[in-house]
């Protein structure tokens, strides 16, 4: 049967996320509508898809008011790195806050369902262990990751109003670190900085001792979950967490890239950074129950997959050797 075609509005379409689900929406028969300011997305993300007739790229950045058609909405755009989101840190609250009010404005007006991507950081530095939704976190409002983590719970917040208000048909899904091809070589996260510095040969970056724990979400897998959650009956609203819960400590992801990549790089540490969080791992039984979902890409799969990319983007930069001529 063939399915309805919508049109689907992505905002942060241009980013490592977005870019994947504008290509999975593609794929599905849907039109894509990326908007995007390209403060760390990239035309490069989505370049493969601009000579599509489904897929249409607009330059805008969503703290100011939109005014466009659409069935549905994924608001994606925030820088998401804790390097790229500290830069500009009142920026990062007008993106998450203002930018949430106008695209809730715009599917108010056009009746749209609309999804927020939300994050684990709205748990903070957890004092409960796994994260069930119904913890309501542990967030420092004045340290220097607030902009994003009050900022993504001020979202929540403008969400739920919404949706009590206005009836608005809403979800919000809490996004756990993800990873894969595509990621900003230079965007800070663990994954691409430790895959980059052993592609390179560089000294591998750990920050504090390594104990700190994340869980690790292959790309594919969370665009899946995503797509699931925007499906879902309208009771559904969430929060839904979204993540691999297979926790990992940074010092064990270190090794694990160095294995991967057969580098020499060695391991330096450094500071841990201001309320960086101890420990991170999603409770996924909600999405689990309700969305039939869970990742199924091993942590070493996913890497694997990642090393190749960020391998072949850094050889056509001419950033390393070609893996023949490094061997010899
Ligand atoms: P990303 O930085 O690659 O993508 C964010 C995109 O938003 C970029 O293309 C950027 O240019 C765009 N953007 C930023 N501010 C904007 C503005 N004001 N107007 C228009 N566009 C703007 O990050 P990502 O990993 O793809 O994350 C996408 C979303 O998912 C973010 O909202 C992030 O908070 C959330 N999230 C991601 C993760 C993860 O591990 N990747 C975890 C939790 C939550
Ligand atoms: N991290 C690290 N070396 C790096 C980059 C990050 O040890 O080069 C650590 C960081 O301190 C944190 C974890 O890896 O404990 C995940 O960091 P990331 O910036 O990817 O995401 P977040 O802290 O937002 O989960």
């Amino acid at each position: 049967m063939p399915i309805a075609q919508k049109r689907i509005l992505i905002t942060g379409g241009a980013g490592f996320l977005g870019s994947h689900l504008s290509e999975r929406l593609i794929a599905a028969g849907q039109d894509v509508l990326c908007v995007d300011n390209y403060f760390t997305g990239r035309r490069d993300n989505i370049l493969h898809l601009l000579d599509d007739p489904r897929f249409e790229a607009m330059r805008h950045d969503i703290t100011e008011p939109l005014y466009i058609e659409a069935d549905e909405i994924y608001n994606l755009a925030c820088p998401a790195s804790p390097i790229h989101y500290q830069f500009d840190p009142v920026q990062t609250t007008k993106t998450s806050v203002i930018g949430a009010i106008n695209m809730l404005g715009l599917a108010k007006r056009l009746k749209a369902k609309i999804l927020q991507a939300s994050t684990s950081e709205v748990y903070g530095d957890p004092a409960l262990h796994p994260q069930p939704e119904s913890y309501r976190g542990n967030v420092n409002p004045i340290g220097p990751r607030a902009c994003y983590d009050e900022g993504k719970r001020c979202a929540e917040t403008l969400f739920f109003d919404y949706y009590r208000q206005h009836n608005l048909r809403i979800r919000v899904v809490r996004i756990f670190n993800t990873y894969g091809p595509r990621m900003h070589p230079n965007d800070g996260r663990v994954v691409s900085n430790f895959i980059v510095q052993a592609l390179k040969g560089e000294a591998i970056t750990l920050y504090g001792d390594g104990s700190q724990t994340r869980a690790f979400c292959y790309v594919d897998d969370l665009i899946d979950g995503m797509m699931r959650m925007m499906a879902a009956p309208d009771d559904i609203t969430g929060p839904m967490n979204l993540g691999n819960p297979v926790e990992t400590s940074v010092a064990e992801l270190a090794e694990l890239v160095i294995e991967l990549t057969g580098s020499r790089s060695k391991i330096v540490h450094r500071p841990l950074p201001i309320d960086d969080p101890i420990q991170r791992c999603p409770d996924i039984s909600q999405a689990r129950a309700l969305l039939d979902w869970q990742p199924h890409t091993a942590l070493r799969v996913g890497l694997q997959r990642t090393i190749a990319y960020f391998d072949r983007l850094l050889t056509e930069r001419g950033e390393i050797a070609p893996a023949a001529e490094a061997a010899a």
